[in-house]
């Protein structure tokens, strides 16, 4: 039987990293959510839709719009997952600090929300799924087999997300703004109207403030065996 595992959690807590070893182990489909709001940023700040200094929107313009964004994700011949905007590869402008630090107001606007949840409702739809994002067990997908909401503490998260960062080049940002943003964010997610972020009643709650990538990923993949079994 193939099931659907919903990975929800806190901004920067390695859900897609876990996420997308389980889909490699069980050969599912692996979708990062996250990436989808981030692609609709980079849309609204290209198109003058978004003023990155202060996050006004223009929803009308954006509202307009919202049917005209296509967002695919493909894994690469390097087994890596990357994200393309009507047909372009955005996968590393998307993770730039402009695109993450306008990101959460754009996810607020119900709207946007709609749209993204009956495309990732799409993408899921025949199961063999796994999906990460903020509310993948609360309202994409509240009847998944397995639901996970991650946390680890804000220290540890700034800490990974600055070392991606750096990796990925960006050598001027500091920990204490990494740390601001990972904490904005999930002010931000857990306070809006619309499908705010929450652990969902029935999600198993994984801490891996302390736990090595593969202490996590082995945990992940036997509440996945348990569930297929
Ligand atoms: O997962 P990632 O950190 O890339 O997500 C970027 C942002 O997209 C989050 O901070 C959140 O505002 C938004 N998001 C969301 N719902 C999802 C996935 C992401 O609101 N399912």
């Amino acid at each position: 039987m193939k099931i659907t595992v919903a990975i929800d959690g806190h901004s920067s807590c390695g859900k897609s990293t876990m996420a997308k070893e389980l889909a490699r182990q069980l050969s599912y489909v692996y979708v990062d959510t996250g990436a989808m709001y981030r692609a609709v940023t980079l849309y609204a700040l290209r198109h003058g839709m978004m003023d990155d200094t202060t996050k006004q929107i223009d929803q009308d313009a954006l509202k307009q719009q919202i049917g005209n964004i296509r967002i695919t994700q493909v894994v690469n011949a390097e087994g890596k997952v990357e994200t393309f905007l009507n047909g372009e590869c955005v996968e590393g402008e998307i993770r730039q600090m402009r695109v993450s630090s306008c990101v959460s107001p754009i996810a607020a606007l119900g709207f946007v929300r709609q749209h993204l949840v009956s495309c990732q409702q799409a993408m899921g739809k025949d199961g063999g799924v796994v999906m990460d994002g903020r509310d993948i067990g609360t309202v994409v997908f509240p009847d998944a087999q397995l639901k996970v909401f991650v946390t680890a503490s804000d220290e540890v998260r700034a800490q990974r997300r600055l070392a991606e960062l750096r990796s990925n080049g960006d050598r001027d940002i500091t920990f204490d703004e990494v740390l601001q943003n990972v904490r904005e964010r999930d002010y931000i997610d857990s306070h809006r109207e619309v499908s705010p972020l929450r652990k969902a009643d029935d999600a198993r709650l994984l801490d891996n403030s302390d736990l090595t990538i593969a202490q996590q990923n082995e945990i992940l993949l036997s509440w996945a065996r348990e569930k297929i079994q």
